[in-house]
């Protein structure tokens, strides 16, 4: 399969539409980012790496986080994880309130903002600081050693987080947030602030695309039938309340954050990470969800 030619077919394709929706402005700090950028990476399970466009620029990987957090979360907690975030598609946007109250403050799963602030609880509980765990375990699996957070942007989305405050103080008054609030939400921003390449994601999702051991080092991160599910967590929760369509149009699992990252896993072949900052309505990259789409289109290739 000729992924190169593949990713630049698409880059030219998409070229007319690149920069179109909006970047998140909700965020001060990321309102700043030209949304007229674009890049895309495949990394093959043997680390053969293809990219064209902007696919070694650093941006900010936001809900893509939520993936790498659970993942760690799932390792260490196991299926009692499940007790405080469920593992249902929401419906709603990412960081909607809604559901919490009729559903007794377990979110409906770990990929929006609420069952994220659960999961940041946990590792808060487990490790000296969530934050640092995600991002150290980000390097271990992108094979990258200076994963970091951009603390610009950390502390403009920490002003700005009256939503997610919310959200996190309701779910402390059911007993389902036992660290501070400040103390997660100050983790939880941090981590969303994480600066990673379309390149360095999409070798961090090797350890998915192979069966739950990191390629680049050998290292089993989970078991098989753990990796099945968190594959199937992103297909059905990743792209937000935008999921069933996502599925539809592309047919891989994958997670989305509002930073214009999409990464995706094709089992048993490659990582696939796009990025544009432009988003669609529900908070997904408008061109890189249309990448996707062409990707499997043009390669036949998907998990159906
Ligand atoms: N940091 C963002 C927030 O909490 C993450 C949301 C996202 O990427 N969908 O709102």
């Amino acid at each position: 399969m000729d992924y190169q030619a593949t990713l630049e077919r698409i880059h030219n394709a998409l070229k007319p539409v690149i920069g179109q929706g909006k970047v998140a402005s909700y965020i001060p700090e990321l309102a700043n980012v030209p949304p007229e950028q674009f890049g895309m990476a495949v990394v093959e399970l043997d680390g053969t790496v293809h990219s064209v466009g902007d696919a070694q620029v650093r941006f900010s990987i936001q809900s893509v986080s939520k993936l790498f957090a659970l993942t760690l979360a799932f390792q260490r907690e196991g299926d009692s994880l499940w007790a405080r975030v469920g593992r249902e598609p929401s419906g709603n946007p990412f960081n909607s309130l809604v559901q919490l109250e009729r559903e007794s403050g377990i979110p409906r799963n770990p990929f929006i903002n609420a069952g994220a602030l659960v999961i940041t609880d946990i590792l808060a509980s487990r490790f000296t600081a969530a934050e640092t765990a995600t991002s150290s375990f980000l390097s271990r699996v992108s094979a990258r050693p200076d994963v970091t957070y951009n603390a610009r942007v950390a502390q403009s989305e920490r002003q700005t987080s009256s939503r997610n405050a919310a959200m996190a103080h309701f779910m402390k008054s059911f007993g389902n947030l036992h660290n501070r609030v400040g103390d997660v939400l100050d983790a939880y921003c941090r981590t969303c602030a994480i600066e990673m390449s379309c390149v360095d994601l999409a070798r961090a999702v090797g350890f998915l695309v192979n069966r739950g051991v990191n390629p680049w080092n050998n290292e089993t991160v989970l078991d098989a039938s753990s990796t099945k599910r968190l594959s199937a967590l992103m297909l059905t929760c990743g792209t937000y309340d935008a999921a069933g369509d996502f599925a539809f149009r592309v047919g891989l699992p994958a997670k989305s954050g509002v930073g214009g990252g999409i990464v995706a896993i094709l089992p048993g072949e490659c990582g696939i990470c796009v990025w544009s900052p432009a988003l669609e309505e529900t908070g997904n990259s408008y061109a890189g969800s249309l990448a996707l789409e062409m990707f499997t289109t043009f390669t036949g290739k998907s998990i159906f």
